[in-house]
């Protein structure tokens, strides 16, 4: 009954749960190790905590359909006006969003090898044709995705930091690609893990916007921010572009204990830092761990990163997952021979790099 595009789709694979696996194994859920989901190791912002228990006396209210305190709060902290904000449940629904609005089965969408799944998903989705471009040292090759673009096109999806691989490009790079693609040409800045970058001369989609009418930038508040459950995300725009977003956008998308907590966490400076150096000396752990047993990774700007573990990928995943350690295979993005572990705390990074190193021993 479904329609073509939608009859073809593989739907996306979350990492295993918790609860699941500790069932399985007969442990208790504190046994169990996730490090599948990027999600933020050090648990919730007090502050962001204490805002959605305050909310939870609301519940039998509808949300502010407008978001109004998180946008004047994102406008305040990134300089951008109100009505260049589009709220999502998660940047997940922005992204399928931006898709449904601005491309349609005549379209091509343009996106890189190993970029995040969620691309080719909505444009199969509305039944628009996915033009996937072959990436370079596993990052998106900017200057074959711009070739890539024809009259057809309508959208491209950039993922800065990249989701698998971690693959980062300069913000000089992304504003000469950027310089070449038509303004008729909508590129969606996926910066989801743009908080863990650092330094000045960072990639910030946020400063382009100005000169490229076209750029969408989509963040989120599931990493560092630490806010997964809650699922919000935003896009950063052109106001006539969120014009559309909102108008196609479910009116009630994002909960009110979301937007309380959501709000909240941007006034917790000091819960970011903490996320940012977790994770800085979390990927330094992990790629040390790696490098003692010989084994290649790909370096990454994220909270995450892909290990290259050989062919039998799938037995050490399931060698990792009898230890109560939860990672994640990339087969399905076409990589087949590496592991995808998020950053936890030194404890579980520890954990998870000696039960690898007995799967790796074990043979799988
Ligand atoms: N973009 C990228 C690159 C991601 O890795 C993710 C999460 N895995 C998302 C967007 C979506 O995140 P969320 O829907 O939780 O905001």
């Amino acid at each position: 009954l479904a329609v073509k595009g939608v009859q073809a789709l593989s739907p996306y694979q979350p990492g295993k749960p918790i609860d699941e696996l500790a069932r399985e194994l007969g442990l208790e859920p504190s046994d169990i190790i996730k490090l599948a989901s990027n999600e933020n190791p050090l648990g919730p912002s007090e502050k962001a905590l204490a805002a959605a228990r305050s909310a939870l006396s609301d519940l039998c209210l509808y949300p502010d359909g407008n978001g109004y305190e998180l946008k004047r709060a994102l406008s305040e902290r990134y300089g951008v006006g109100m009505d260049q904000i589009t709220l999502g449940n998660g940047s997940n629904d922005v992204l399928e969003v931006i898709t449904r609005c601005f491309a349609d089965t005549e379209s091509e969408v343009v996106f890189s090898q190993y970029a995040f799944a969620v691309y080719p998903l909505v444009t199969q989705a509305i039944g628009a044709r996915g033009v996937c471009v072959p990436a370079r040292d596993w990052g998106h090759d900017l200057d074959a995705m711009a070739d890539a673009i024809t009259e057809r096109t309508r959208l491209v999806f950039v993922a800065n930091p990249n989701n698998p691989t971690g693959t980062v490009h300069t913000a000089a790079a992304i504003e000469a690609f950027l310089a070449k693609v038509p303004e008729r040409v909508l590129v969606v800045l996926d910066e989801a893990y743009c908080e863990y970058l650092t330094g000045d001369d960072s990639p910030d989609g946020v400063r382009l916007l100005s000169r490229f009418p076209n750029l969408i930038v989509c963040r989120t508040f599931s990493k560092a921010w630490g806010l997964a459950a809650l699922r919000v995300g935003y896009s950063l725009s052109s106001p006539d572009i969120a014009d559309i977003l909102n108008r196609v956008r479910q009116p009630f998308n994002v909960d009110s204990v979301a937007l309380a907590a959501a709000t909240a966490v941007l006034a917790d400076e000091a819960y970011l830092e903490r996320s940012r150096e977790v994770n800085a000396a979390g990927l330094k752990q992990l790629a040390e761990g790696f490098d003692r047993m010989g084994l290649k990774y790909i370096p990454s700007a994220g909270n995450f990163i892909a290990v290259e573990v050989g062919d039998q990928a799938a037995a050490v995943y399931q060698t990792l997952l009898q230890h109560g350690v939860i990672v994640r295979p990339v087969a399905g993005y076409g990589m087949p021979r590496h592991l995808r572990v998020s950053v936890g705390l030194p404890h579980q990074n520890d954990r998870f790099l000696d039960a690898l190193a007995e799967a790796l021993t074990a043979g799988g």
